[in-house]
Order: C-alpha cells, then sequence, then structure tokens
C-alpha cells in the first residue's frame, strides 16, 4: 500500500485507490493590498510556484504559463510575495494556507481565487492487493464516523473537509429549514388559535349582544314600570294632570331657586260638587273633572301657567313669574271657563268654582303655609260669593274663625228658639194695595242683638242648618199668614225665601205640601222664592220639582234676578210665576239710560212669558213712578215699609189701610 496520493488516470492503471479521503485544490495567494484579478490575468503577472509539484504541471499544460519563478522551498515564496520579488503565488491550497497560518501571514497574504483544479486523494493499493481496498475503505469509514478523520484533517489542513463543511451546511440549512417551518407551524398554530380565540370572541360578543339587548329590554320595562309609579305617585288618576305631590315640588323648586323672586297660584275648588256626585254618581262626577281638567288645561291667560289637580274637585293653577295684579284677571278667567255651561249625557251643569290666590313671598315663605293661605282666601271667597277668586288677607283667619263660631252658635240658637220673622209688604203699582208680603228671618243673638241673613244664611247652608231652619220658617211664615187671612178675612200671599239646599232635598215637594195641609193655608197665597243659583247645577230635577209645586198651585218667584248669572234666554224655561228685580238694579234706575232700557224690557219679557214683575228695594217716588209708568206690577221696598215683626206689622196694617 503507498500512502495518500492525488487520484490520476494513468496511476489508476498502476494502483487501485480507496474511496476518497479528500480532494485538493490549487490557489492563487497575493498580498493582501494586491488589486483583484482573475485566471486571465496571470500571464501576465509574475507568479511563483512549487517546483515540481502538481501546481506547476496545472501551471504549464492547463494554463500554458511557461515564464515563472519556481521554489523548492514555498517559505522562500512567501517571502518574495512578500517582498513584492513576484506578484502570486499558484499552489496548493492546503499546503499554502497551512504554511501561512503556521507563519501568522493569512492576513498579509491573502488567497483571491480558491477551489481551483480540484483533484480527489485516496490511498493507493497495489493492485496485487485488492482485498485491502475494502479493508480501508471499512478503516475511514470508521474513521470518518468516529470524528477522528475530521479532527486529524483540521489539524492537517487548519480547515474542515468538504463533507464536513457540506454536511454542516446542510445541517445549518435544515436546521434553518426547520426552524422556518417550525416558524411557519407555530405562525399557523398561532392563526388557528386567534381564529379560535376570534370565534369564541365573537360567540361571547353575541352572548354579550343578546345580553345587552335582554337588559335593553328590562330596562324599558322599568322605565315604563318607573314611570308608572311615578304616574301613581304624581299624577291624578281621574284626570291625568300632576296632583298635589307635583305641585308641592314645583312649588319647593321654585322656593329654592335663587332666581325666582314671585310667583302666584290660584288655589280653587268647584262648588257643591259634592251634590253631582251624590245627584249623578261617581261616574258623571268624573266625567266633569276631566272636562273641566281639560278647560283649564286649554286656558289661555295672560301669564304662562302650569294646572295641577290636587285631588277631587280641587286645583291649583301656578302662575310663574306673576305678581297678584296682573293674576288676577288670569284667575278670573280661569273660573269663567268652569263657569261654562257643561254637556255631559243628557244632563247641562252650570257648575261655579271658587278661589283663592296666594303670592310668594308675600303670603308664605313655604308651600304648607302658602297653601293653607291659599285655601283660608278660598274659603273666604266662598263665603261671598260663588265663583269668585279673592287674593288672600291675614284677616280672613280671623274671619274663619269667626264663622266656625257663628256655625256652632246657630245651632244652638234654632233650639233656643232664637229665630223671628220679619215680614215686608209687596203693593200692587196701579191700586197700591197690599198683595202679600215676604217673610225675612232675622236672629236675635244674645248679647249681639239682631243678626242680618245676609250674615248667617251663608253659614246656614254650609252647615246644613238651612234645612231646619227653613221648615221652620215656611212653617212659621204659613200660619202668621193663615192666621192674618183669617183674622182680616184677606187673600194676603206669603212670600218665602228658598235656599238652592232646600231645593235640592229628595223630599222637598213633599214637606211644602205637608206644611200647607198642616197650617191649612190655601197653596195659592204661598209663593217660593228661589235664587238662580238654584238652577247652577241640576237643573232637569229642580225644574221638575217647581213644576209639582206650580201645579199645586204655589207660586214660584225668581228672587234677585238682573245680578249674577240672569239669562233672559233660559227664563222661558222655568215655571215661573214671579219676576223679582233685584234692589240694586232698581237703585241705577234713573241715573242709567241703559238700565232703564234693560228694565223695560225685562218687564216686557216677563209679561210676555206671563210672569207678574215685582221690583225690589223702592225707596223713592221717583223709582215707583217710573216702575209705575214702565208697567212694572208690583213694588216692595223701604218706601212703603221695612221688614217687621208680625205684631208690628199687624199695627202697620191697620194704619196702612186707613191712610190710604
Ligand atoms: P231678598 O230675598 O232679596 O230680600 C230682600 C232684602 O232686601 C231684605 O234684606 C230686605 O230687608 C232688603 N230690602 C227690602 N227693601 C229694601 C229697600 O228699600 N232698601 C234696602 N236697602 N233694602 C231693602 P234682608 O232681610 O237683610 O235679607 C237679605 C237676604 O237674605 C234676602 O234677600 C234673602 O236672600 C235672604 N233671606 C232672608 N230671609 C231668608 C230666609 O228665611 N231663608 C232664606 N233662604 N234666605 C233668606
Ligand atoms: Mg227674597
Ligand atoms: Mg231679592
Amino acid at each position: 500500500m503507498a500512502g495518500i496520493i492525488a487520484v490520476t488516470e494513468e496511476r489508476k492503471q498502476e494502483v487501485l485507490f480507496t474511496e476518497t479521503l479528500f480532494y485538493s485544490y490549487l490557489a492563487v495567494y497575493s498580498r493582501s493590498d494586491f488589486r483583484e484579478i482573475s485566471l486571465e490575468d496571470l500571464p501576465r503577472l509574475k507568479i511563483g510556484v512549487g517546483r515540481g509539484y502538481y501546481s506547476e504541471s496545472v501551471l504549464q499544460n492547463d494554463l500554458g504559463i511557461t515564464s515563472y519563478v519556481a521554489y523548492d522551498d514555498l517559505e522562500h515564496a512567501i517571502l518574495d510575495l512578500q517582498s513584492g520579488s513576484i506578484d502570486l503565488i499558484f499552489e496548493n491550497q492546503q499546503l499554502l494556507d497551512n504554511l501561512l497560518i503556521r507563519h501568522g501571514l493569512k492576513g498579509p497574504v491573502i488567497a483571491q481565487l480558491t477551489q481551483l483544479y480540484p483533484r480527489a486523494h485516496a490511498y493507493a493499493i497495489s493492485k496485487n492487493r485488492p482485498e485491502l481496498v475494502s479493508f480501508m475503505n471499512q478503516r475511514i469509514s470508521e474513521l470518518k464516523r468516529s470524528g477522528v478523520f475530521e479532527e486529524i484533517y483540521e489539524k492537517y489542513f487548519y480547515e474542515h473537509t468538504a463533507d464536513y463543511t457540506r454536511t454542516r451546511n446542510w445541517r445549518i440549512a435544515f436546521s434553518v429549514i426547520l426552524v422556518l417551518i417550525l416558524i411557519a407551524g407555530l405562525f399557523r398554530l398561532m392563526q388557528t388559535l386567534i381564529k379560535l380565540l376570534k370565534i369564541d370572541l365573537q360567540q361571547s360578543l353575541r352572548r354579550l349582544e343578546s345580553a345587552r339587548d335582554e337588559l335593553a329590554v328590562a330596562n324599558t320595562t322599568l322605565q315604563s314600570k318607573l314611570s308608572e309609579i311615578e304616574d301613581l305617585a304624581y299624577v291624578n288618576r281621574v284626570t291625568g294632570l300632576p296632583n298635589k305631590n307635583r305641585f308641592k315640588e314645583t312649588v319647593e323648586s321654585l322656593i329654592s331657586d335663587p332666581d325666582m323672586d314671585h310667583f302666584c297660584f290660584l288655589f280653587l275648588d268647584l262648588d257643591d260638587f259634592k251634590e253631582v256626585n251624590e245627584a249623578f254618581g261617581h261616574a258623571v262626577g268624573d266625567q266633569v273633572l276631566q272636562k273641566i281638567a281639560r278647560r283649564l288645561s286649554r286656558a289661555e291667560p295672560e301669564s304662562k301657567v302650569q294646572v295641577f289637580n290636587l285631588g277631587s274637585d280641587e286645583f291649583a293653577c301656578l302662575f310663574i313669574r306673576n305678581a297678584n295684579p296682573t293674576v288676577c284677571p288670569d284667575s278670573a278667567r280661569m273660573l269663567e271657563h268652569i263657569a261654562k255651561p257643561l254637556a255631559i249625557a243628557d244632563h247641562v251643569f252650570n257648575l261655579s268654582a271658587s278661589g283663592g290666590i296666594v303670592s310668594y313671598p308675600e303670603h308664605g315663605k313655604t308651600f304648607d303655609e302658602l297653601l293653607k293661605h291659599a285655601d283660608t282666601a278660598l274659603y273666604h271667597a266662598k263665603s261671598i260669593q260663588r265663583g269668585i277668586a279673592t287674593v288672600y288677607d291675614p284677616a280672613f283667619g280671623q274671619a274663619v274663625v269667626a264663622k266656625a263660631l257663628l256655625q256652632s252658635d246657630l245651632r244652638q240658637a234654632l233650639a233656643n228658639q232664637e229665630f223671628e220673622l220679619h215680614y215686608q209688604p209687596q203693593l200692587i203699582a196701579q191700586s197700591g194695595k197690599i198683595c202679600g208680603f215676604e217673610a225675612l228671618v232675622r236672629w236675635n243673638r244674645p248679647g249681639q242683638g239682631q243678626i242680618s241673613p245676609l250674615i248667617f244664611i251663608k253659614a246656614a247652608e254650609e252647615s246644613q242648618l238651612i234645612i231646619p231652619l227653613g221648615e221652620w220658617v215656611l212653617r212659621t211664615a204659613c200660619q202668621f199668614i193663615r192666621d192674618l187671612n183669617t183674622r182680616l178675612q184677606s187673600a194676603f200671599y206669603v212670600s218665602v225665601n228658598i235656599s238652592s239646599i232646600q231645593i235640592q232635598q229628595d223630599h222637598f215637594v213633599e214637606q211644602v205640601l205637608m206644611i200647607l195641609e198642616q197650617t191649612g193655608l190655601n197653596p195659592t197665597c204661598l209663593e217660593l222664592e228661589i235664587t238662580e243659583s238654584a238652577f247652577l247645577k241640576t237643573t232637569e230635577q229642580v225644574i221638575a220639582k217647581l213644576e209639582r209645586l206650580r201645579a199645586a198651585g204655589i207660586c214660584i218667584a225668581l228672587d234677585d234676578f238682573g245680578t249674577g248669572y240672569s239669562s233672559l234666554s233660559y227664563l222661558k224655561e222655568l215655571p215661573m210665576s214671579t219676576l223679582k228685580i233685584d234692589r240694586s238694579f232698581v237703585k241705577n234706575l234713573l241715573d242709567d239710560p241703559k238700565a232703564k232700557s234693560l228694565t223695560r224690557s225685562i218687564i216686557a219679557i216677563g209679561h210676555l212669558l206671563d210672569m207678574k214683575v215685582v221690583a225690589e228695594g223702592i225707596e223713592t217716588h221717583e223709582q215707583r213712578r217710573y216702575l209705575t209708568s214702565i208697567e212694572c206690577d208690583c213694588f216692595q221696598g223701604y218706601l212703603i215699609q221695612k221688614p217687621l215683626p208680625e205684631k208690628q206689622l199687624c199695627e202697620w196694617l191697620e194704619t196702612f189701610g186707613r191712610d190710604r
């Protein structure tokens, strides 16, 4: 066996070769500062080469270069290269690298062209020992596997074998690919994960959205429940108007508003609404309230208004930024809206409302104080005249106390027989003869003298005491006139004032007829005086009752005509026999041309409707003369006589008869 030699075709003729151990290459070296070269440049440069080396034959045969410097010792060649004696060294790459490394010259000397003319090297084996080839191949494989071959190669050539480098490169490439695959896999995994997370998120989102929708529905339900609760707490169930709670809150928020210096409210209450409920039932009563609420809400006063229904027939109109003087006309307008006839089913109601007005801060600093004073003012208004509103005055409070005392005293008065009737004569205008008397009640209040009915009748009505009192008046008057007529053989009638409350009583007609029967008075000698306020409510029923009384022969007079609600249009509907022109009307008669012509018209219409017309409050001869001239039928007034107690009247009657 020979050593490791280059494998050539000629040598293959003579020896056998093991598998290639390594490849040797030729390379071109220069100084590091030498310009860049290629193989084509070699013929023009000064080249050094190992004498008799394989490189020399390549230079001559393959590159056709014959001019060069051949060295026996390659170390000399390196020195010459460094000194610039030669330009290049054309030599075995492994060999020269080995030398350069050993002399520490890798750096100053560089390989410019490498891996040239590769040549396999293997063990040469004698053709006589062919079995050694496989033996050696096996050994070589073992050495390569164990890494010893690589170690020796590296030690010798200062570099790795091509196999090693290839394997390493392949490994690097493989690792890179593996890493790339891993990254791709990871990326894919991430993508899948993200996708899964996305799906999960979308599902969560959908769940959230549906939860949100459910919440929204729940919220709407809650809101509607809340508004229902609020409605219950703040809205009047019958009229749908904001209620007392809301009113209180609104007023209190105005009070606490530093920018709000004044506001007013009208507290109003329907007059005798209780009777509507009693007579027609609560369903009709509710409809009345609803219509009133609508009227108030649609009323358009000068100032801005908010309407509240404080409960049943109590309402409040809040005028913001308004002072008393301007709110009064507005309040009157609100009351007028209520007073217009109101039709429900077959009924026409003529209702009225009274009101109390308070102003902040003059009449109170708190809601409770303001409302209390508004109530007092309302009470006061009712005591003067229904259908009006009064502005609060601190004196009202005392009046309320006085009224309460009055009512309790009235109760006692009836039991103690403190009432007395006075009679005021009525004359026939044409003849000047007495035709009858109006009975007028007086109260001889112990310690206070005689009290006018103007003071106590209202209180008696409000406390319902007017019912027994009215009955007493009627019985006493009937008794008196029956006795008088019997005594004087006359046919005088007596006019008795009847309160609307009395007429509302179910058995009023029966009561009157019974009294007539018990006293034995001829029904034609009785006249009942009623005022228009009796027709403001439940008109049909009142008319029916009056018709029954008329049918029994009793006369009915419409008292105080010309005041309040006087309406000529409905006069023909009422079963009246007498029309009494009010004193206030007669008073201005002679000074006012309009009053004159109106009085003339009233008398004409009265006659047209077959009524007797009586003028009240005649105090002067002029009035009497004028009224006679326009055909007024009868007179009553101080000119003839003031109302007198029984005894004095009888005395007067005697003198009157003589005087005439
Ligand atoms: P009335 O029915 O209009 O009665 C007429 C009123 O005018 C009476 O006042 C009478 O005294 C007064 N009077 C009559 N002539 C003159 C006159 O020439 N000048 C002046 N200044 N006054 C005159 P009185 O008696 O104070 O009664 C007031 C009102 O009280 C009555 O007005 C009537 O509405 C009511 N009243 C009186 N008695 C009763 C009664 O028994 N029952 C009811 N329900 N009301 C009564
Ligand atoms: Mg009267
Ligand atoms: Mg009168």
